[in-house]
């Protein structure tokens, strides 16, 4: 099933790239790619220096190979490697060497020593009506042999508490606070009894329905893959399709990371050696229950003994049962954990900048995964390592960047977002000064559509990069990209068209190491992936095999998100004027302003947001004419590394402007003023004012617009300083 074609194609390239001299290289490549027109304006490069970034983003693009990604694709899903164990280390260890070897700078393994999460023992059995014991394991295949490995582990949930209990089950649907209710009404109350869930389509955070059964009193919890969210009603199931079989098991942690990210006992320093570490007892985000996942052929045993109350239609899923309330079934639960402290380690490397390097441009992706973590993360690692391959054998020519590329290999990210959120908070103060964006890929590549997020100023740089990649099914990255939204848009009876303005995701929630970085340095953040029909999250079948069959044969899309990367990095790291939009900005949040308006709870008597508004498009407005001017300097080559410099720190404050020292409400860790998630990861905007609105505070949401309207008005005042810079020189304030 592999492209061979192109892949010859691209390796004959990068084969005469590294051999020939650069301007012959790049006439080559751009024989090869008729399809894409060399932009001759970038924004933010004066005109000579856009020609050559055009030329070195051709060479970079050239250089990245698909049979390479998939070598490391391959070795990455050779072996089960979640957090904590020696495989991971082992993966952690392979990335460093193969990053000294690729010509990386300051190479380096950190260690950080957390409250991890491991399985001992788990056991499940239905004691009445009937006997029936829990198998708890995925089903091997004889066409993939990577399903018979006897590593993989059982099923478990990542800082599950240890436990034993026996103890009546009830259906509780998705696990959310309104499906309580209905139980309620049906006079069934969950105190001290096993409630059974399933993961939801849309999708709500494992972590925010343990919460929930905690807080309703439940002994234990039990979460299920229902066929209809991710099996056979959705099409064929592994390994004739991509959806999850019989036994797919979705793993995964139930960490309250909502509260905070990180190791539960340092919530906003790093565990380093001698850090302090708060006691479990005080520790937010550390859950007390017992919880389990199940496959659906472990969970409907349970489901079709129930004798009681029949559950609501929307409450009926996929399996060809009654789905009913509660009755006569009881379960017997035992689950041993070893949550002790564990050492989780990160890999670090950079590239120097030639001419600014203390502007750092970061690009980051997690190494642990669940089992092989086909798609999560591996696919994400394999692009990565292709990428920082490309950009060491560029160094290796010496070709290096203005601005200094630093990559992060986390670890973690499955049980709490804990490797970068520690590197984060551990380097708290340089990267404020020093960062200019954050740019994450966690999957890479586990189908054809893509989707790009953004925190507000970086929005319309990613649109432009996205004319210069390659399709892999034709076209331009960005054509492609209007066409799968406008597709998804339709379905979701979103009758918005599409264009340049609303294709970026501009609605950052958490979820993904981006976190650290945006919600609590306040540093712009990008997120990248291609994704398709994927029913194995999570499970031990996201593997090797249902890449090369379903995800990406041929590795086309791995190879275009190495390229999309790396440019995007490139831009960042060679503009003249950083590329950041604050008058795309300014709208962006005049927008939430209008959604918040539309929020069920808000209430105009209580709650005006004029001035807020008003503050927004004054900001857009001057942003505007900032950019006119940074535009006409930038377009003349005459601004200076100095006045560049000065230029560029100024941007870079633009996102710290709203960051909030305390944080919002109840949540210190997340210190933006635009951007966190809900409870269930959703996407959450303006939180603290949402928040009070939402609960009524209405004094609270006052004070909250209030403090928000300074930071947009802050962001006035600095799109003038910058203007100030780029005014003759007689008509600036002396400033001494
Ligand atoms: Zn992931």
């Amino acid at each position: 099933m592999r492209n061979q074609g192109s892949s010859i194609k691209l390796d004959l390239a990068s084969w005469l790239c590294t051999s020939l001299l650069f301007i012959s290289c790049f006439a080559l490549s751009a024989s090869l790619s008729a399809q894409i027109a060399m932009p001759d304006h970038i924004t933010g490069f004066s005109p000579a220096n856009a020609v050559h970034e055009s030329k070195l983003e051709t060479q970079f693009k050239f250089s990245i190979t698909q049979d390479r990604i998939r070598d490391y694709h391959r070795y990455f899903t050779s072996k089960p490697h979640p957090a904590g164990t020696k495989n991971d280390y082992e993966v952690a260890q392979y990335i460093a060497a193969e990053w000294k070897k690729q010509g990386l700078e300051a190479v380096v393994i950190r260690q950080y020593d957390v409250l991890g999460t491991r399985p001992v023992s788990t056991m499940l059995e239905m004691v009445a009506p009937k006997k029936y014991t829990a198998m708890l394991r995925e089903q091997p295949y004889d066409v993939d042999p990577d399903t018979k490995n006897p590593e993989i582990a059982s099923a478990w949930i990542g800082f599950s508490s240890s436990g034993e209990v026996t103890a009546p089950v009830v259906y509780a649907h998705s696990g959310n606070p309104e499906d309580y209710e209905v139980l309620r009404q049906h006079g069934i109350d969950v105190k001290g009894k096993i409630v059974l869930v399933r993961y939801s389509n849309p999708y709500s955070y494992r972590g925010f329905k343990a919460l929930t059964a905690q807080r309703m009193g439940a002994a234990a919890l039990l979460i299920y893959s229902d066929p209809a969210e991710d099996g056979y009603t959705k099409g064929k199931v592994f390994p004739d399709g991509p959806w999850g079989p019989e036994s797919h098991i979705q793993r995964g942690a139930i960490t309250y990371d909502f509260m905070v990210p990180g190791d539960p006992l340092t919530p906003g320093w790093a565990s380093i050696p001698g850090a302090k570490r708060i006691p479990e007892s005080a520790a937010v985000s550390l859950p007390h229950i017992i919880a389990l996942p199940l496959s659906w052929h472990d969970a409907q045993p349970l489901l079709e003994n129930m004798d009681g109350p029949v559950a609501p239609e929307d409450w009926q899923g996929g399996l060809p049962i009654t789905y009913r309330l509660s009755g006569s079934v009881t379960a017997h639960l035992k689950v041993e954990m070893d949550n002790s402290t564990q050492p989780y380690y990160v890999v670090e490397g950079r590239i120097r900048g030639s001419d600014f390097p203390d502007e750092w441009v970061l690009l980051g992706n997690h190494h642990d995964a669940w089992e092989y973590g086909g798609v999560d993360p591996s696919s994400g690692t394999a692009s990565m390592m292709e990428m920082t391959r490309a950009f060491g054998a560029m160094l290796k020519q010496g070709i290096r960047p203005r601005r200094t590329l630093i990559f992060g290999s986390w670890d973690g990210e499955e049980v709490g977002l804990t490797g970068s959120t520690e590197w984060g908070e551990q380097f708290a103060d340089e990267l404020r000064a020093k960062l200019v964006a954050y740019l994450n890929v966690d999957s890479s590549a586990g189908g054809p559509n893509f989707h790009g997020g953004a925190s507000g100023s970086l929005a319309p740089m990613l649109v432009e990069t996205t004319h210069s990649i390659q399709n892999p099914s034709g076209g331009t990255l960005h054509d492609a990209w209007l066409k799968s939204t406008s597709t998804e848009r339709q379905e979701e009876h979103d009758s918005q068209p599409v264009n340049d303005a609303n294709l970026v995701n501009t609605r950052i929630g958490s979820g993904s190491d981006h976190t650290v970085f945006l919600n609590f340095l306040g540093r712009p953040v990008i997120t990248l992936e291609f994704d398709g029909p994927y029913g194995v999250y999570h499970s031990m079948y996201d593997d090797f095999f249902w890449m090369n069959q379903f995800g990406d044969p041929g590795y086309k899309y791995h190879a275009a998100m190495s390229q999309l990367w790396g440019v995007t990095a490139l831009r960042l790291a060679q503009a003249d004027v950083l590329p950041l939009d604050f008058e795309f900005y300014g709208n962006t949040v005049n927008q939430f302003l209008s959604e918040l308006e539309k929020n069920k709870r808000f209430d105009p008597a209580k709650l005006q947001l004029t001035s807020a508004h008003e503050a927004a498009m004054e900001w857009a407005s001057a942003a505007a004419q900032t950019n006119a001017l940074l535009n006409r300097a930038t377009a003349t080559g005459k601004l200076d590394t100095k006045q560049l410099t000065m230029i560029n720190q100024l941007l870079m404050q633009g996102e710290a402007n709203f960051i909030l020292p305390e944080g919002i409400p109840g949540r210190p860790w997340f210190k933006h003023l635009l951007y966190s998630s809900r409870y269930t990861y959703a996407h959450l905007e303006l939180p603290a004012i949402t928040e009070a609105v939402e609960s009524g505070n209405w004094p609270e949401a006052q004070r909250q617009t209030a403090i928000l309207t300074l930071a947009i008005n802050a962001e006035t005042a600095l799109m003038k300083q910058i203007a100030v810079q780029l005014q003759p020189k007689a008509n600036r304030l002396p400033v001494d």
